[in-house]
């Protein structure tokens, strides 16, 4: 049965609105105020059936920009809080560069340090080079001069951690609805929201609601009667007019049958996520060059493969989203790129080509004008978190948000705010070639 009114309404049931409804429930119960059953989530689909359920999981701190930093060890916190209900893997995380990102890494690095983020700086190429080599012997990458080795973070299983949230939600006392869409809202003469249009009918709001819509972004924004293209200031003063708020892109991701156990460290450990970014030639095993300039990219071991990704594409268009993630393509030449990037980080993947898995894999994800993600009020009541696509490591957002709707300031949610694109509080922009750094 679809309660017909309720206090508070979350749309979305991905890693943020999940665990804005789990830690809102709980908030709710220790303020004396509520409890689990003035929360109703609901999903078009089903918890996990957006950009969460397909996540590579990667988990790191590894962001230029102090706001994200500083937010992703609040978020880093949640996921050590239950390791294993949300199937997370401390394993640590690796980002290797070449001499252009030195400077950038280095300032991270020492923001961690006055954070308390625990990680290590290895500046140097034969340095870095060791640094690798007593983890994996067989570590051959090069043009590689700087290492920033988090030993915090690491990576989570998808949907299994959606899942254990969708759980601990539940366990609270929360309803989680699936296939029930959001189509519109009602607004009020003070023009807060009285009401949630549904496929399944009005839903009445007493308090409050949250959209968490991952890449259906546009799509809230449109329904909220946001402008398609915004004015941009920038700290130096100068503005960008007409820019569009929303972009597209592919997010390519691939994976190579391999046994995942050969690729442990010198000790038999669990690797480390590795991020390699170099300007060394990258060649096929067959000795073809596929590129001599910037190329990266990031591999973790999984279950039954080794997976990860490359730089993502920009989408001219807009997309068609729905059903997810089918409409969305990797460039062809991403399988040859991705296996010879593994053969280029260590011998053991020699030869991987042949196992790589022509399954689909990757999706889009939806990016604000200025690739950070947008976490603020829209209506009196209503509070929206657009990610930017950065966000399944963000577990730690929706319990920053439930407080933030209990009438607490959130200094780590602050910078986050719509109003930047106005005053010109943007972000640092980093040298990374990657939009989610
Ligand atoms: C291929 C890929 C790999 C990624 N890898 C990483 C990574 O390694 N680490 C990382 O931190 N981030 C990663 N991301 C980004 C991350 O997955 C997203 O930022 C994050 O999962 C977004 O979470 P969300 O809860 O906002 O949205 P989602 O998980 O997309 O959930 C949104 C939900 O809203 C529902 N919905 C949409 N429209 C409606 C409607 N009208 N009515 C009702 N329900 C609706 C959908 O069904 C969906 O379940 C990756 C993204 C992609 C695509």
């Amino acid at each position: 049965m679809i309660p017909r009114r309720i206090p508070y309404l979350v749309v979305g049931a991905g890693i943020h609105g999940l665990s804005t409804a789990y830690h809102l429930a709980r908030e709710l119960e220790a303020r004396g105020l509520g409890s689990g059953a003035d929360v109703l989530v609901v999903d078009k689909s089903r918890p996990g059936a957006g950009a969460s359920g397909i996540a590579c999981g990667v988990v790191r701190n590894n962001y230029f920009q102090p706001a994200m930093s500083e937010l992703m060890q609040a978020c880093v916190e949640v996921w050590e809080s239950d390791p294993a209900a949300y199937a997370y893997n401390p394993v640590g995380y690796i980002a290797l560069g070449a001499s252009v990102q030195e400077a950038d890494l280095t300032a991270t690095y020492e923001r961690q340090e006055r954070i308390g983020y625990r990680s290590e700086l290895i500046i140097g190429e034969a340095e870095a080079d060791a640094h690798m080599k007593a983890l994996f012997p067989d570590w051959r990458a090069q043009g590689v001069t700087v290492c920033l080795h988090e030993h915090q973070g690491g990576f989570a299983f998808n949907q299994d951690s959606v899942d254990g949230l969708h759980g601990k939600a539940r366990g609270e006392g929360v309803t989680v609805l699936a296939g029930v869409e959001v189509t519109g809202f009602e607004e009020a003469p003070d023009a807060s929201i009285s009401a949630v249009e549904t496929s399944e009918g009005p839903i009445e709001v007493d308090e409050q609601v949250v959209v968490a819509p991952g890449p259906w972004a546009k799509q809230f924004w449109a329904m909220l009667g946001m402008p398609d293209t915004i004015d941009v200031h920038t700290p130096s003063g100068d503005v960008a007019r007409e820019r569009p708020m929303w972009t597209y892109w592919n997010l390519q991701e691939g994976e190579v049958g391999l046994d995942p156990m050969l690729f442990a460290t010198a000790d038999g450990g669990p690797p480390p996520v590795i991020h390699l970014d170099t300007d060394a030639p990258l060649v096929t095993d067959g000795g073809q060059l596929i590129t001599d300039e910037l190329w990266g990219i990031y591999f973790k071991r999984d279950r039954h493969s080794v997976q990860g990704g490359a730089s993502p594409l920009v989408v001219e268009d807009d997309v068609e989203l729905d059903p997810y993630p089918q409409t969305t393509d990797i460039d062809p030449g991403f399988p040859d790129l991705f296996c010879a990037g593994l053969s280029h980080s260590m011998s053991r993947f020699e030869g991987c080509r042949a196992l790589y898995k022509q399954a689909r894999s990757g999706g889009v994800g939806a990016f604000t004008v200025d690739n950070f993600p947008v976490f603020d009020y829209f209506r009196p009541n209503l509070y929206g978190i657009f990610d930017s696509n950065h966000g399944y490591k963000m577990i730690g957002v929706g319990k920053e948000v439930a407080s933030v709707l209990l009438g607490d300031h959130s200094r780590l949610l602050f910078p986050f705010r719509f109003e930047r694109f106005a005053t010109g509080d943007l972000h640092p922009v980093s040298s990374s070639p990657y939009p989610w750094s």
